[in-house]
C-alpha cells in the first residue's frame, strides 16, 4: 500500500505512539476519566475535587497584579467562584463577559478569598450531558486529546474485535467472560457514570481482567509456538555410557551431589537423549552447585563424540565459573588426547590462532570463553551442547548467533543456561513459558546462613572493627563499591579511596583492589591472590558479583548498599557462606545529601535483612521493580506485558497457560487471529 499522501502532525504521532491499526487504537486504554455527566453545585463541592458547573458570569476584569490575569466572577445560585486566566484572548475575553452562562469544568481551590479554578474549560451552559465518563488517553506533542478521542473511538468502531477465545474454553477468572472483548472495551473508554472508579483504577473491574485474559494468551501462545516449532527440530541425541566419562567423574568428585544436583541432572540427562534441541534453564541459588551439574551434563555430550561450550559474560567470570569443573574434567580427558580451548577476547593472535585449530580439529572436547566463543572464525567440528552461564547477561542476538555455530556443523544444538538470579514463579511462567525449566533449591550440606546486618554509614569504624576480628581468625573478607553508572570514573574514586582508607586501618595485611578498568592480566593477579589466601582484604566494584568462590571468606561489606539492586545485592550476600564458618554480610548505607534513604532502597534493604531465600528476593525484587530488569536482554525489543501485572494476576495467567495450547490445538486459526491482534509482528522477538 503506497502512501502517497503526507501525514498531518496528528497522524505523525499517533504512528509515534505505535497506535497504527484499528486495533491499536481501540486497546489504547484511558490513562483516567473525567466525569462530565453531571452539573454540581457549588455548595456541594469540595475543594480538591474536580467538578462541572453551570454559571452565570457576574463579574471579569483584567488585574495587573500580581501580574497580568483576567479574573472571572461566576455564581451558580449556591455559590460563587473566581475563574483565573494568566495567559488569554480577546475573543476569551468576550465569551466570559458578565451575563454569559457557561458550563465550566476544572479543579476547585479553596483558600482566603473563597473558591477558585485556574484554567478552567469553559463551553456555553446547556447542551446535552454525555452519558459515559469522558477517556483521558496519555499522548504525545502534536497530539491533542480531542484529536485522539475521536480517533480511538474511530478505531474501536472499526476494529474486528470478533472473540478469539473459543467457546470451549474455561471460562476467564473474575466473572469476565460475561463481556465479550467488544463489550469490554466499549466499556473501559466509556464506563457509565455509576463504575466505581475505584476498580478502575486498580483494574479489578471484570472488564479490565476480560483484557488482562486476552493479553496473556497472546502472549503464551506465541511462547507456545516458540516451544513447539523448536521442539520439531532434531538434535544429536546424547545417552551417557556405562562406565563413561560421566561415572568416571561423579567418581572423581569430593562430594556427594545432592538430592536436588541429581534430580536437576537427570532432567538434563533425559532432555538431552530425545533427539531434539534442548531449550532448559538450570537455575539455583548463588553457591547451589549449579556447575557440576553442568559438568556433567558437558561429560555426556564429549563422551558421546561431541563438543561442550561454556560461556560466561566477562573473561573473569568465565574464568572463576568454569575453573573448577575444568579443574574436574581435564584430568579425564587428558588421557583420551582431548584438550580444553579458551577463547577470550583479550587473546593474543597466536594462541587465538591455536586455540581455533583446536577446536576446528575436534581436539578441543571442551571449548570455555567469552563471547569471543561465538565469534564467526571459529569453527566447531562437532558442537552438541552449549552451556551459557548467567544467561540473562547475554543478549538474544548472542543466543541466536550460539545456534547458528552449532547449526554449522550439522544440527541444532542443545541449550542449558544457567541463572543464579531465581526467577518468580510467574514470570517462569509467562516470559520463559517457551523454556523447560530446572531448579536446584537446596545448598550443599555444611554451609551456615549469612547474617545480614544493616549499619549506617557513619558507624563505618565498627566494621573495620568487625573486619579486625574476621582477619585475625584467619577469615578474609570482601568489601564491595557500588557502580555508579553516569560516572565510572567516581566509581573508581570511591573504590580507590577506601581500599586506601583500609589499607591504612589494617597494618600488616594485603588490602587488594579490582575494578572493571584494570587489564584482565591484572585482575587475574589480583584474583589470585584473594583466592590463595594471601590477600586478607579484597576492595572491588561490582566485577566480583558472580561467581567468585572463596569458602575462607566470611564477611561482605557492601558499601552504599542502598544504590544496589536486590538481586544484585542477594548475589553478592552469595559470596560468603560457602564454607563452614559462621559467615555476615554487612550493608552499609548511607542517606546521601536528602538525609534520607529512598522507600524503594528501603524496601530493597529490608528484604535483604529479612530473608535470605533467593525465591523470595525474586518475588520482591519483581513486586519493587517490574518484569522489565529481569528479562535485562531476554526481551529487548520486545513488548512487554501493558496491561496484567504478574504480581497480581496470578489466577489469569494460570488460565492464560491452559487455554494457549487449547487453542493451537484445537483452533489454530483462531490463534494465529488472536497473535495477529495483540503482538502484531512483534511475536517474532518473542521467540529467541
Ligand atoms: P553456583 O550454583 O553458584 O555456580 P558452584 O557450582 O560454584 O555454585 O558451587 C559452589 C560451591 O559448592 C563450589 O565450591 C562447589 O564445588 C561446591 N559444591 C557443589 N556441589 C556440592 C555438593 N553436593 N556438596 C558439597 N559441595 C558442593
Ligand atoms: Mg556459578
Amino acid at each position: 500500500m503506497a502512501e502517497t499522501k503526507a501525514l498531518s502532525e496528528p497522524q505523525k504521532a499517533l504512528l509515534k505512539l505505535g497506535l497504527a491499526r484499528d486495533i491499536d487504537l481501540a486497546l489504547h486504554i484511558p490513562l483516567r476519566y473525567e466525569d462530565e455527566t453531571r452539573i454540581v453545585q457549588l455548595r456541594d463541592a469540595r475543594e480538591g475535587d474536580t467538578v462541572q458547573i453551570e454559571a452565570t458570569v457576574t463579574e471579569s476584569q483584567v488585574q495587573y497584579r500580581p501580574r497580568r490575569q483576567l479574573v472571572v466572577t461566576v455564581d451558580d445560585g449556591s455559590d460563587t467562584c473566581t475563574l483565573r486566566f494568566f495567559s488569554f484572548y480577546p475573543s476569551q475575553q468576550k465569551a466570559l463577559a458578565p451575563g454569559a452562562r457557561l458550563r465550566i469544568r476544572g479543579e476547585l481551590k479553596g483558600g482566603f478569598l473563597g473558591l477558585q479554578m485556574v484554567h478552567p474549560t469553559y463551553k456555553a451552559a446547556g447542551g446535552e450531558l454525555p452519558d459515559a465518563l469522558t477517556p483521558v488517553y496519555s499522548t504525545v506533542a502534536g497530539l491533542p486529546q480531542p484529536w485522539l478521542r475521536k480517533a480511538v473511538a474511530s478505531g474501536l468502531a472499526r476494529a474486528d474485535l470478533t472473540e478469539t477465545i473459543p467457546a470451549d474454553a474455561p471460562p476467564v477468572p473474575g466473572n469476565a467472560t460475561r463481556w465479550s472483548l467488544r463489550q469490554a472495551l466499549q466499556f473501559l473508554h466509556h464506563p457509565t457514570p455509576e463504575t466505581p472508579l475505584a476498580a478502575l483504577e486498580d483494574r479489578t473491574h471484570p472488564a479490565w481482567l476480560r483484557l488482562k485474559a486476552e493479553e496473556l494468551v497472546a502472549q503464551q501462545l506465541s511462547q507456545v509456538e516458540s516451544r513447539r516449532e523448536h521442539d520439531a527440530l532434531q538434535a544429536p541425541a546424547l545417552h551417557p555410557k556405562p562406565g563413561g566419562l560421566h561415572e568416571q567423574l561423579l567418581a572423581a568428585l569430593p562430594f556427594q551431589l545432592t538430592g536436588a544436583q541429581r534430580r536437576v541432572s537427570e532432567e538434563i540427562a533425559r532432555n538431552m537423549a530425545r533427539g531434539r534441541p534442548m531449550h532448559r534453564l538450570l537455575q539455583g541459588d548463588v553457591g547451589s552447585g549449579k556447575t557440576i551439574v553442568a559438568a556433567l551434563a558437558a561429560a555426556i555430550a564429549i563422551d558421546a563424540g561431541w563438543q561442550c561450550a561454556l560461556m560466561a559474560p566477562t573473561e573473569i567470570l568465565a574464568e572463576q565459573h568454569f575453573r573448577k569443573l575444568i579443574g574436574w574434567l581435564e584430568p579425564l580427558l587428558a588421557p583420551r588426547g582431548q584438550r580444553v580451548a579458551w577463547l577470550t577476547g583479550s587473546q593474543r593472535k597466536k594462541e587465538r590462532g591455536e586455540m581455533l585449530q583446536l577446536v576446528a580439529s575436534g581436539e578441543a572436547a571442551l571449548v570455555v570463553g567469552t563471547h569471543a566463543v561465538i565469534q564467526e572464525q571459529v569453527q566447531f567440528k562437532a558442537l552438541a551442547l552449549a552451556v551459557i552461564d548467567e544467561q540473562h547477561r547475554f543478549g538474544v542476538a548472542q543466543r541466536l548467533a550460539l545456534r547458528g555455530k552449532m547449526k554449522e556443523s550439522g544440527g541444532e544444538p542443545h541449550l542449558l543456561m544457567m541463572s543464579a538470579t531465581p526467577i518468580p514463579r510467574t514470570l517462569a511462567m509467562s516470559y520463559y513459558a517457551d523454556l523447560d525449566v530446572s531448579t536446584i533449591d537446596e545448598l550443599p550440606p555444611g554451609r551456615t546462613p549469612v547474617v545480614t546486618k544493616l549499619i549506617s554509614d557513619s558507624r563505618r569504624d565498627e566494621v573495620v572493627e568487625r573486619i579486625r576480628g574476621q582477619l585475625a581468625e584467619g577469615r578474609q573478607v570482601y568489601w564491595v563499591c557500588p557502580l555508579i553508572e553516569e560516572s565510572e570514573t567516581l566509581d573508581l574514586t570511591n573504590a580507590t579511596e577506601t581500599h586506601a582508607e583500609l589499607s591504612a586501618a589494617l597494618p600488616g595485611v594485603l588490602v587488594g583492589l579490582l575494578h572493571s578498568r584494570m587489564p584482565v592480566p591484572e585482575k587475574k593477579a589480583v584474583m589470585s591472590l584473594f583466592t590463595g589466601g594471601q590477600m586478607g582484604v579484597l576492595v572491588s566494584t561490582t566485577v566480583i558479583e558472580v561467581g567468585v568462590d572463596v569458602p575462607n571468606a566470611s564477611l561482605m561489606v557492601i558499601e552504599h548498599a542502598e544504590r544496589f539492586g536486590l538481586s544484585q545485592l542477594h548475589q553478592l550476600r552469595g559470596r560468603v557462606g560457602r564454607g563452614a564458618a559462621a559467615s555476615a554480610c554487612v550493608l552499609l548505607y548511607s542517606a546521601g545529601d536528602s538525609g534520607r534513604v529512598g522507600d524503594t532502597a528501603k524496601a530493597r534493604l529490608k528484604a535483604m535483612a529479612e530473608t535470605s531465600d533467593g525465591f523470595e528476593i525474586a518475588r520482591r525484587d519483581l513486586e519493587i521493580r517490574g518484569p522489565g530488569e529481569f528479562l535485562g536482554a531476554r526481551q529487548s525489543g520486545a513488548p512487554l506485558l501493558r496491561f496484567a501485572d504478574l504480581t497480581t494476576d496470578t489466577a489469569l495467567l494460570e488460565w492464560a497457560r491452559e487455554v494457549a495450547p487449547l487453542m493451537l490445538d484445537r483452533h489454530p486459526t483462531l490463534a494465529a487471529q488472536h497473535v495477529t491482534r495483540w503482538l502484531g509482528g512483534k511475536s517474532e522477538y518473542l521467540k529467541a
